[in-house]
């Protein structure tokens, strides 16, 4: 089979594998080398079917008393091989991100968070990343393909809620990405030539995605914590006003009333200290922030 045609079947057969399509599509269009998801034995049987040509390496782990199995998918054996030993055995992120084919950059900037055991620090980890950016490029962000980050039993829980409560989604949320990997900054070079690839081989293989997936990663995100986030269509003008006709889908675990006043207003102004959301010049709802990274607007293009 040509690299074109099992591309073509990546698409068709996606969604029923439980494979993330644009991770899939790098990696049989070797953009990537590997990839690593979580796979029940009915989907890793009908991967094997589909994609003779892949290898599949399996373990299984047991996070927070429930079984998954991890794999790593790989055109090379050996490759997927060492993927799932050092993700899961040797538990070795340096290592296993340059097996993923990740950015030497975003690799030393993930190994600072994970040295220092605060890696699950989402909105830190997220506002470093942001702080880091003279501009923030949509084909990096990466804030709603989160399978990767949860710790515990609770965010497994939170990911169940999440993903149910977005079932009408016209596909797997997790879609929404261009790159897997958290960038080092939403301007970061490699990280934006990878997206790059990726949107291409999407634009080609998955016109329709491609766009959902584009419009939806290119809005402004106002962000609390990795289940806590709305998206906005709109935009940010000079003195960093947000002004929105509407929140759109997906809808993450944001408070419900918090999301209705949102949901009434149409300007929004995020400072250092407080969040106010407005209808025109009428105040609808002030938030006094806990600390600088308690909900801030990250403003992709
Ligand atoms: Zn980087």
């Amino acid at each position: 089979m040509t690299t074109s045609e099992q591309l073509k079947k990546a698409v068709l057969v996606s969604f029923k594998t439980g494979i993330i399509l644009p991770e899939i599509l790098a990696v049989l269009a070797g953009i990537r080398p590997c990839l690593t998801c979580g796979l029940t034995k009915k989907q890793k049987e009908l991967i094997t079917r589909v994609f003779p040509e892949l290898t599949i390496e399996c373990k299984k782990e047991t996070i927070a008393n429930r079984q998954i199995m991890v794999c790593a998918i790989s055109k090379e054996k050996q490759t997927a091989k060492q993927v799932i030993n050092s993700f899961v055995v040797e538990k070795d992120p340096e290592k296993t991100g340059r097996l993923l084919g990740y950015p030497e950059c975003c690799i030393r900037n993930h190994l600072y968070f994970f040295e220092r055991n605060i890696q699950y620090q989402h909105p830190r980890i997220i506002h470093h990343s942001y702080k880091n950016s003279k501009k923030r490029n949509f084909l990096t962000n990466n804030l709603f393909n989160f399978s990767t980050r949860l710790k515990d039993k609770k965010d497994l829980k939170r990911q169940d809620k999440y993903l149910s409560s977005n079932k009408d989604y016209p596909f797997h949320p997790y879609y929404l990405q261009f790159i897997s990997h958290i960038p080092c900054s939403y301007d970061c070079q490699e990280s934006i030539k990878m997206g790059e690839r990726i949107q291409l081989l999407l634009k080609e293989y998955a016109p329709d995605i491609e766009k959902v997936i584009s419009f939806t990663l290119s809005k402004p995100v106002l962000f609390f914590d990795l289940f806590k986030w709305v998206i906005l269509d709109g935009h940010i003008e000079r003195n960093n006003i947000l002004f929105y006709k509407k929140v759109i889908p997906p809808i993450s675990l944001i408070n419900f009333s918090l999301l209705n006043k949102i949901r009434r207003g149409n300007k929004i102004i995020a400072d250092d200290n407080k969040i106010e959301i407005f209808k025109d010049n009428l105040l609808l709802y002030s938030y006094q922030k806990k600390d600088l990274t308690d909900g801030f607007v990250l403003d992709f293009k």
